[in-house]
């Protein structure tokens, strides 16, 4: 007879983990007790030593599906001679080092029951388990107890009373557990709020297939949906958004439906399928779904159902919704239903609301995959705020603050990064404050009071004027690309790397916009070894928005008088001396050396795409007819002491445009020349200093062929290469970044 004492660590708490020790110890006939504690999960175990390790590999090898065991220490004892095996109540603190759960895809039982007509949760929008629903977006505060969330409202009833206190039963504290007697209603209204008489999902069908616009209560705040093949729905919802050309996401029946619309691999199923179900971004297949849904591009964003009431609204007549944020433009997406009627009511023709609030926003993930590995370009729910291992443990709390655009916030606590929800553009008041708000919950739930703040150097972001306010002992400004390069170094446990980093646009040392980048160095200190010539943008955030001034600007900077008749007869007379005349006065025109500004500049050269009406479109159009054709080929390019001279890549564009050359070619050129330029800087810099790992980071590398074409070029010239992979590659990721150079730049 013994007795042991074993310590779980990781994500043990709020997962099913006591209901499964418990069934396992009555299985092997074990005595003791097993609770939730400050220092994790607590078992006590007495019994033979065979039955003991067995109890101790069957923990190890089946988990339940939502937990995950960072560490186990166990410790022998003297037997205590236990009469039975029993869940003990939680000791006091319990969770203070715990994980905040996140938003989980319902789960394969939960969907039988909602379709089965004997079973209590017959069609019920909002049923879940111990293994499924959401998380993050109902806590108003930890411990996660129903209590602490908005399901506090809903007594529950004696059927799921009994279900949520019985340790065999799938729902055993299952938080949010909620039957049709008990737990919220669903509501379908038109847009002046009036309910309208009916049963929901069959008023929501009608609706959708009489070609309406709804506005959908989600997990983590409304969706606009219509349906995806009724192209002229689809263009009423742009027109209506104020949306020229960025895709929308579709959510699809099931895999087969994905099948029939999208080129599917198993690794991208299997990220559809997943718990956290992502939106996924897929290669379409033919034609039959409109154009508009991604004008110019040949892929689709697609998610399944995650929710039971997405399964249900997609188990009638429809099977392919759009389902965009709901939001106006860039504004945080909408989460309760008075600011849905109020935000979208040019924009929906009716609404699907519901009694369970959202409490915390949560925007959809979206990823891809690029060759073999998955890439984040949006970590929000289903991640969202589980935290990232880090290598070094720190001895302060660090915020991160992130950037401008796409932003998240990182909060790094002992070796646990804690990245946010996705908050967006902070260039908004509302924005603002919804960042403000994140944070403060965020800090609350870990109970963590900040001690250092890092934020991005540039002196005009929003986002580093509200870090500057808040409280702390230090407020640390970290440069944009040095926090891209960290990222990296982050995630794969590294000291030092050759940092090659592209993107749009971010504040350098020497107060000019950043974006094409060779670094060497590590979280403390950086140099800047070679980067692209710079180029005046005229107009500045203009310029950014319309690329045919990029391109004139490259034109008159780099190639004369040849390069100004070019852009006459690309753009016109007009347009070439507006931009000549702010070029030679200097007139708002901030010299830029971004990735994204030179792929703007080819993409006008080309004729892809002349205005972005979303970030990135234009590099994003010109990747795509990259990788429609395939080519070795390349231009060529000179270096003058540490910059990398446009001049011969534009000579060598604009004789392919002359020769007529299709334009997939010379895109495939172009990528090519970037990724070549790439690999011989990347041998020159391991030449002369002697390091062969090269990170690669910035907003630029979500252009699968160029991420493709330099990894594999890098890999075959002998180099270790590392992108990001658990956060984005944009500037979604540098919150981490930020955090962990503080880390380093403070904590001894
Ligand atoms: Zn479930
Ligand atoms: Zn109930
Ligand atoms: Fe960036």
């Amino acid at each position: 007879m013994v007795r042991l004492r074993l310590v779980l660590k990781g994500v043990v708490q709020g997962v099913g983990f006591r209901p499964l020790v418990y069934r396992l110890a009555r299985r092997l006939d074990l005595k003791g007790y097993v609770l939730n504690s400050e220092e994790g999960l607590v078992i006590e175990v007495e019994g033979e030593e065979e039955r003991l390790e067995e109890f101790i590999r069957s923990i190890r090898n089946s988990p339940p599906p939502l937990s995950r065991i960072d560490e186990v220490r166990i410790e022998r004892l003297e037997p205590k001679r236990y009469g039975e095996f029993l869940i003990l109540e939680s000791t006091q603190g319990e969770r203070r080092e715990v994980v905040v759960p996140k938003d989980v895809a319902m789960c394969e039982e939960c969907r039988r029951e909602i379709l089965d007509p004997a079973d209590r949760h017959y069609l019920y929008p909002f049923t879940n388990c111990t293994n499924c629903g959401p998380r993050f977006t109902i806590i108003t505060d930890l411990p996660y107890d129903r209590k602490n969330t908005t399901m506090s409202v809903f007594p529950m009833c004696e059927a799921c009373r009994k279900e949520y206190e019985d340790p065999l039963n799938r729902r055993f504290h299952a938080q949010p557990t909620a039957c049709p007697n008990c737990g919220p209603r669903i509501f379908v209204a038109d847009r002046e709020g009036r309910i309208l008489a009916g049963d929901w999902l069959r008023l929501t069908w009608t609706l959708l297939l009489e070609g309406k616009i709804g506005a959908i209560k989600g997990i983590g705040g409304f969706h606009i949906a219509c349906d995806a093949t009724n192209g002229k729905t689809v263009s009423l919802l742009r027109q209506r958004k104020g949306r020229d050309a960025k895709p929308f996401a579709l959510m699809m029946r099931d895999l087969n439906t994905v099948r029939r619309y999208c080129v599917v691999s198993e690794k991208e199923e299997s990220l559809l399928l997943s718990r956290e179900a992502p939106i996924v971004i897929l290669r379409r297949k033919g034609g039959s779904l409109p154009r508009s849904i991604a004008p110019n591009l040949d892929t689709l964003g697609v998610m399944l159902p995650y929710t039971p009431l997405h399964f249900l609204l997609l188990s009638g007549p429809l099977d392919v919704l759009v389902m965009t944020s709901g939001n106006y433009t860039d504004l945080p997406i909408v989460k309760d239903d008075g600011e849905a009627f109020e935000r979208l009511y040019g924009i929906c023709d009716f609404f699907v609301i519901h009694e369970r609030a959202i409490e915390n926003r949560c925007d959809d993930s979206v990823l891809q995959v690029i060759g073999d590995e998955v890439q984040l370009i949006r970590r929000s729910r289903g991640f969202a705020p589980e935290p990232i291992k880090v290598k070094r443990r720190t001895t302060k709390n660090i915020l991160g603050m992130g950037g401008e655009m796409k932003n998240n916030f990182c909060i790094l606590r002992k070796e646990e990064a804690y990245l946010s929800q996705y908050i967006g553009e902070i260039d908004s008041f509302e924005a603002e404050e919804y960042l403000k708000a994140a944070i403060e919950t965020l800090k609350r739930m870990l109970k963590t009071p900040i001690d250092v703040v890092a934020f991005d150097a540039h002196p005009g972001y929003s986002s580093s004027s509200i870090a500057k306010e808040l409280p702390a002992e230090v407020h640390l400004p970290v440069y944009h690309h040095h926090a891209h390069m960290t990222s990296v170094l982050a995630e794969n446990g590294l000291e030092q790397a050759i940092g090659v980093i592209l993107d749009g646009t971010g504040y350098g040392p020497d107060g000019h916009l950043w974006g094409f980048e060779f670094l060497l160095g590590g979280y403390t200190h950086f140099e800047r070894l070679f980067h692209l010539a710079y180029v005046p943008l005229p107009g500045a955030e203009w310029a950014i928005k319309e690329p045919w001034r990029v391109a004139t600007s490259y034109l008159l900077t780099y190639l004369g008088e040849e390069g100004a008749a070019f852009a006459v007869d690309l753009f016109g007379e007009e347009r070439v001396e507006l931009v000549r005349k702010m070029l030679e006065m200097g007139f708002n025109s901030p010299l830029s050396s971004g990735c994204g500004r030179l792929f703007d500049a080819v993409a006008a050269l080309l004729n892809v795409c002349l205005k972005n009406t979303y970030e990135g479109q234009a590099a994003c159009e010109l990747s795509e007819l990259a990788e429609r054709g395939t080519c070795e080929d390349f231009y060529g390019y000179e270096i003058e002491a540490d910059a990398i001279l446009p001049h011969v890549i534009l000579r060598g564009v604009l004789k392919d445009i002359r020769s007529g050359l299709p334009r997939e070619l010379i895109s495939l050129r172009f990528h090519n020349s970037i990724a070549q330029l790439i690999l011989d800087l990347a041998t020159r810099i391991r030449r002369e200093r002697g390091l062969d790992v090269v990170v690669l980071s910035g907003g630029s590398f979500q252009n699968r062929y160029l991420l493709r074409k330099t990894k594999q070029l890098l890999k075959s010239g002998g180099f270790s290469v590392f992108s990001n992979r658990l956060v984005p590659p944009n500037d979604g990721g540098i919150s981490l970044g930020q955090a962990l150079i503080a880390d380093r730049k403070i904590c001894a």
